[in-house]
């Protein structure tokens, strides 16, 4: 298939040598040159053109907006647009309604550089589902895991929650690390021990389909009477220590509130339905559903 690939960074090179490797001919643009690439071209636009497929992995909204403009009378008609970049929801829903000639979908990815080198990246599509299965064979030689979301904007959305949630975690775990390294811990030795927690064996979000997602807090596996003790005692701890705490005392607070309903004795992860509330949304799942994906 001829292929258009444009944006060759850090992920996008990967992914777009794994297609070549593939046999597909890849008409390849980024604005550095870069080696490996046969039918290298020296514009988007040129990379568009003739292409049945069009695949782009550019920094985000602003970058991907502008080369729309750019390539928009290159693409041909009946052609797909598959955005691998981290994109923001109304952008790709506005391309996909500017771009009528074409389908354009949103893509983007998930699993780092080193994944995009092995195949195994997540890919979550949004956009036109049946776009989405003519091409799945192309996307499994980009990524083991191409799965389709839902409507345009769906898998940006899922790529944002995602990502959101890394992070969120990933400073919760710079803050217990120095709360543990400071209060005399070796780091290796905390390292071995928090990998075999509760949370630690477990993929973090499965742990969604035990309590959140079917809504099921009573009885308790953990009350959150106790959940409320240990996180006291992290934050009494890291006082004594110096070791500021910023997310500790926001877990802490949601953990409190929750306390005051009343709610000591059910599950501590009842605490997750005051976001709901605030939100105005509510997370609900069939645990029948759930059993479903877990045994995939
Ligand atoms: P990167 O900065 O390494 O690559 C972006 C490439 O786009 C660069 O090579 C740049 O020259 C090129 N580019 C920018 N504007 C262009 C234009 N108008 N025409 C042609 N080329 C253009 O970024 P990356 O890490 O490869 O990430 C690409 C996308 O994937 C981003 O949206 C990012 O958020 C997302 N992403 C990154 C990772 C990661 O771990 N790096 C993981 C998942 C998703």
């Amino acid at each position: 298939m001829r292929i258009g690939f444009i944006g060759l960074g850090a992920m996008g090179r990967h992914m777009a040598a794994s297609l070549q490797r593939a046999g597909h001919e890849v008409q390849a643009h980024d604005l550095r040159r870069v080696e490996a690439f046969a039918n290298w071209k020296a514009s988007a636009a040129e990379a568009a053109r003739g292409c049945e497929l069009l695949f782009t992995s550019l920094p985000g909204p602003r970058e991907v907006e502008a080369l729309a403009e750019e390539i928009a009378g290159a693409i041909p008609a009946g052609a797909a647009w598959f955005d691998l970049s981290t994109n923001s929801p109304d952008t790709v829903r506005r391309l996909h309604g500017e771009l009528p000639r074409i389908s354009f979908l949103d893509a983007p990815v998930s699993g780092g550089p080193t994944g995009a080198q092995a195949g195994k990246l997540a890919i979550w599509v949004g956009g036109d589902e049946r776009v989405f299965r003519k091409h799945l064979a192309v996307l499994k030689c980009i990524g083991d895991q191409p799965y389709y979301v839902g409507p345009i904007g769906a898998g940006t959305v899922a790529k944002l929650a995602h990502n959101c949630a890394s992070f969120a975690v990933q400073a919760a775990l710079a803050e217990v690390f120095t709360l543990g390294v400071k209060a005399g811990v070796e780091p290796l030795a905390l390292f071995r021990a928090l990998r075999q927690g509760a949370s630690g064996r477990k993929r973090t979000f499965d742990r969604l389909a035990e309590h959140f997602l079917p809504g099921r807090y009573d009885p308790a596996a953990f009350s959150l009477r106790l959940a409320h003790k240990d996180v006291s005692l992290a934050l009494e701890l890291a006082r004594q220590q110096g070791v500021p705490m910023r997310i500790g005392e926001i877990a802490l607070s949601e953990l409190g509130e929750a306390m005051g309903r009343g709610w000591g004795e059910r599950d501590c992860r009842v605490a997750m339905t005051l976001q709901e509330e605030r939100a105005g949304v509510s997370a609900r799942v069939p645990p029948e559903r759930l059993r479903e994906v877990l045994d995939e």
